[in-house]
């Protein structure tokens, strides 16, 4: 893993650097518990040190002041060395989160997407805007400016450690902005081969920090320095409420994007067969380890049985293995503590009164020894549930399908369950009436829904939650607005004397 991924990882006013208290931490692969290598993790000082840099370089430079069209061309630049390197980030990422390589080279064709799209998209707000009318005098040049932010921190969670810092980085340095990167401490490894590809892509040195770090030792300096103006965060409920707090004191801008607990509302007219896959598949990939994954059943009674009965036949049948097999469908959980938390979802589950239909445990390792070193789960699905369960109102975060049936025609019960959630990330509705289904899903308070399909993004639209599930939006246009401040430019050309007091001289 050295030669692509080199240490030291920590990278602050233009040097790669270790931390100033000589700290590692030990990165794991989730596949087979091994120790894949030793990250510096920053310390309170080594934050410090970055957002000073960052401040530094942002106050000095031309960089803020350039043209986003100057810019773009490190962001094109971008996207061709994502796709050079491919294969060796696919199997960094890969290692590090135990997701297959087929998932972490789909997250690298999107990401390429992210900086093309933000490429282009950026470069429209070279455009000053001149406002014209009758509200303002013929002598008044009034003018729409826009200017970065200044330093951002962009903090991602260990899921999708690519995908989630791209969506952030594209926008946050097509504008202009300073970034101080903090990956998840449990997966950390592409963010720092990231960062080695974005200083070839020509984005200055001053303009990007990393720290490798837990956010227990830099979260207090970066949430709470004055000289930070921007916290974009992905991640938890509790860590985010957190970071708002923080945030608070300062009044620095802070958008957060958090978890979901996901309806999927699927009803009769649905082909047996193909509803049995969409729900598989919207619940699995990754483990269940995806914040928009469908992990709650909402299905019409008259096909119910027949669907869970063809959903525990097909979750029985996914491969698990180690990501890099091209054999494997899905891999492990991320760690020990996680396989822990979803274990115990299960153990609350039965307490609740539900069924466990299959899954539940770890893989028997008599059956399956080459699992056995890893943090495998076994696809988990739940029957006999009800919405005040907190197994159905909770993320688990894990391969965990929850069933809730609704009264066959009962569409107004279907979407009282669905928008029974404290979240609001994603969603689907699934029906052959097209018609219904689109109406179903206009009624659904979720950032995305998926009509006859589930998962799918674009760069091109926003990304985010209603209620719990965080403020702000990713990706789109307003993906860019999140890291752009608003000027009004208000230039008299025919100055008078304003004449508002007496003393003034006409
Ligand atoms: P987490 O909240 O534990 O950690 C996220 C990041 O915050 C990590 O980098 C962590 O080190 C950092 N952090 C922790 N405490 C901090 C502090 N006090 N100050 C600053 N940073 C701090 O989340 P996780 O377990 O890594 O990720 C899983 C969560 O992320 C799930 O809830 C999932 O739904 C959510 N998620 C949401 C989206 C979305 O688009 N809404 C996408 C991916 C993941």
């Amino acid at each position: 893993m050295s030669s692509l991924v080199p240490s030291p990882t920590l990278f602050i006013d233009g040097q790669w650097c270790a931390s100033s208290d000589g700290k590692t931490r030990p990165t794991i692969n989730p596949y087979d518990a091994s120790v894949i290598m030793e990250v510096d993790e920053a310390s309170a000082e080594d934050a410090q040190r970055a957002v000073a840099a960052a401040k530094r370089f942002f106050q000095t430079s031309d960089w803020p002041r350039c043209s986003c069209a100057d810019r773009c061309t490190h962001l094109k630049r971008m996207a061709d060395l994502l796709q050079s390197h491919k294969a060796a980030l696919a199997k960094v990422e890969t290692i590090d989160t135990g997701k297959t390589l087929g998932e972490s080279e789909i997250d690298i064709d999107d990401v390429t997407n992210v900086f093309r799209f933000y490429a282009e998209e950026a470069s429209k707000l070279d455009q000053e805007k001149r406002i014209t009318g009758p509200l303002v005098p013929e002598s008044v040049k009034s003018l729409i400016v826009h200017e970065p932010v200044g330093v951002c921190v962009l903090i991602t969670p260990w899921n999708y450690p690519i995908l989630q810092l791209c969506w952030k980085l594209a926008p946050a340095l097509a504008t202009g902005n300073c970034v101080i990167i903090k990956p998840s401490e449990v997966t950390p490894l592409s963010t720092v081969y990231l960062t080695r590809l974005l200083l070839e892509a020509g984005f200055p040195a001053g303009a990007v920090q990393l720290l490798t770090a837990t956010g227990a030792s830099v979260g207090p300096v970066l949430t709470t320095s004055d000289d930070v103006d921007l916290v974009s965060f992905t991640g938890g409920l509790a860590t985010g409420r957190n970071i708002i707090r923080s945030c608070a004191e300062t009044v620095k801008r802070c958008t957060v994007e958090l978890g979901g607990k996901n309806p999927n509302v699927v009803f009769a007219d649905c082909d047996l067969e193909w509803a049995i896959d969409n729900v598989v598949t919207a619940v699995f990939v990754h483990s269940g380890q995806v914040c928009s994954a469908g992990a709650r059943l909402i299905v019409e009674e008259p096909i119910a049985d027949a669907l869970v009965a063809g959903v525990v036949k097909r979750a029985n049948e996914i491969v698990m293995g180690n990501g890099l097999d091209p054999a494997s469908e899905t891999g492990p959980l991320v760690s020990k503590e996680h396989l822990d938390k979803v274990q115990a979802y299960v153990e609350l589950a039965r307490q609740e009164g539900a069924k466990v239909l299959c899954g539940g445990t770890r893989p028997d390792p008599a059956q399956f020894p080459h699992l056995a070193q890893g943090f495998f789960f076994l696809p988990t699905v739940i029957d006999g549930c009800d919405r005040t369960m907190r197994i159905v109102q909770e993320e688990t975060f894990g391969p965990i399908l929850t069933i809730e049936r609704f009264p066959a025609g009962d569409e107004e019960t279907a979407i009282m369950l669905a928008n029974d959630t404290k979240y609001g990330l994603a969603g689907g509705v699934q029906s052959r009436d097209q018609a219904r289904a689109e109406r179903v899903a206009r009624r659904l308070r979720h950032g995305t829904v998926w009509t006859n399909t589930y998962g799918a993004y674009t760069a091109q639209a926003e990304w985010g939650g209603y209620g719990m599930s965080g403020n702000g939006r990713e990706l789109g246009s307003k993906g860019l607005d999140e890291y752009v401040e608003v000027k009004h430019l208000w230039s008299e050309t025919k100055p008078e004397m304003m004449g508002w007091f007496k003393g003034a001289r006409m």
